[in-house]
């Protein structure tokens, strides 16, 4: 179980060391800020909706390592999807990181988003996990603000 960590750790460092899709989206269709008061994150995410198709998804802002590596993974993930596997792979994370069940997330489906894991934890650290993923929301509901709570 300590390898499985040890590379969920690794997963974390890498996408806060080098984040995916980390810049503006000047063409974006939709975007919205999410603010972790609590932590101090602010992230900014851009969607480029071409039909139901995700073409582009970015990010910037600033936050603390897991708010940033939970962003990069976010777009790493979603870049090229269709609305309907968006709404999968959000309500599937959404399980992994405040679902009542431990373990009930499908990891497997997952894939490197299955990394977030470890934060369920630690309730502060969920609201930094789930910043960019409000902000998603926020956005394709037409919001520009958003704020965890
Ligand atoms: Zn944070």
């Amino acid at each position: 179980m300590s390898e499985l960590d040890d590379l969920y750790q690794e997963i974390i460092l890498d996408h806060n060391r080098r984040p995916r899709n980390f810049r503006k989206l000047e063409d974006a269709t939709h975007q919205a800020e999410g603010h972790n008061p609590l932590c101090g994150d602010e992230i900014t995410v851009f969607v480029k909706l071409d039909g139901d198709q995700i073409s582009e998804i970015a990010f910037d802002g600033q936050g603390c390592a897991i708010s940033k590596a939970s962003a990069s993974l976010m777009t790493a993930r979603l870049k090229g999807r269709r609305l309907e596997e968006m709404r999968n792979v959000v309500s599937d994370v959404r399980e992994l990181l405040t679902g009542s069940e431990e373990g009930a997330a499908n990891l497997e489906t997952l894939g490197d988003l299955a990394a977030l894991q470890g934060v369920r934890k630690y309730a502060v650290r969920v609201k930094c996990a789930t910043l960019a993923w409000h902000a998603l929301e926020a956005a394709l509901a037409g919001e520009h603000e958003t704020t965890t709570e």
